[in-house]
């Protein structure tokens, strides 16, 4: 008798225990609890139960500042020129994308092969740049409209569909990804123009030792939403890297993912020693 209680207690938990809710449409929150932990942090890359940061209208439409006096005009709607393809093997070609109505949209036939990136390399920088998923994109998780603003190639503002599409919170819009989520959501929604400000401080090496981290600030539709956050190394998917030495300029890089994202009035000012 005790041991058909002992049986049966197990079974009416679990009858009355609430059913657990099913994931929201786009939820892409799977498999990563198998990742390392954030250097510095409680929580591991990726981490499923790391909470979103809740959301911040901002105000629309977002406001699209022209380039100040001693900016590099990097894209005005029409011209590439200063810009060329590169794939993950380092082959270049012309930047031969679709550019139309103001705007160039990022995403290589390949889908995913090449990276839109300058021809000038850039260290401390500020950098204004306006991005928009379009409303025919339906991709969920990951595949919502994944592009990125890769800072010397390497540190990436995650650029994604983030107004209803939901994903793991190191890798939604504005995170600095597999790192930092933003403080709050500011994102707008799908057919709409984002803005990030982004403030730019590079690593600093002497020889192969690290000196001192990168740092970024990123201000998304008007709302700070990292400040002055320290990069634990180059991003990347599902792990953490150590910082490997590079020069103190390197091209700015916007990330092809397969996903259609248009970009449009990037402009970036060389700072220096990180003012
Ligand atoms: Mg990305």
């Amino acid at each position: 008798m005790r041991l058909a209680i002992l049986f049966l207690i197990p079974l009416l938990a679990a009858a009355q225990a609430p059913k657990k809710k099913s994931a929201a449409a786009g939820d892409d929150r799977s498999g990563y609890t198998d990742t390392p932990l954030i250097p510095g942090q409680t929580w591991k890359v990726h981490d499923a139960a790391r909470p979103r940061p809740p959301k911040v209208m901002p105000g629309r439409p977002v406001v699209s500042i022209p380039p100040p006096a001693d900016a590099d005009v990097l894209f005005d709607g029409k011209d590439l020129s200063k810009w060329q393809l590169r794939s993950r093997k380092g082959e270049t070609a012309p930047a031969n994308w679709k550019v139309q109505d103001g705007y160039v949209e990022v995403v290589s036939p390949e889908g995913g092969r090449w990276n839109m990136v300058t021809k000038a390399g850039y260290g401390d920088c500020q950098l204004h740049i306006e991005w928009l998923v379009p409303k025919e994109d339906v991709g969920q998780g990951q595949a919502g409209g994944n592009s990125g603003v890769e800072l010397m190639g390497r540190y990436e503002v995650q650029v994604m569909e983030s107004f209803e599409n939901l994903t793991y919170a190191d890798g939604q819009a504005a995170s600095l990804y597999g790192q930092w989520p933003p403080t709050v959501n500011a994102s707008t929604p799908k057919g709409e123009w984002n803005a990030y400000d982004i403030f730019f401080t590079a690593p600093r090496f002497e020889g192969d030792k690290l000196v001192k981290p990168a740092y970024v600030t990123v201000v998304h539709n008007g709302v700070l939403v990292q400040n002055h956050r320290e990069m634990t190394g180059p991003v990347a998917h599902r792990r953490a890297i150590p910082y490997v030495a590079h020069p103190a300029e390197e091209p700015l890089s916007l990330q092809d993912h397969g996903h259609p994202v248009r970009y449009r009035n990037i402009w970036i000012r060389r700072l220096k020693d990180g003012q």
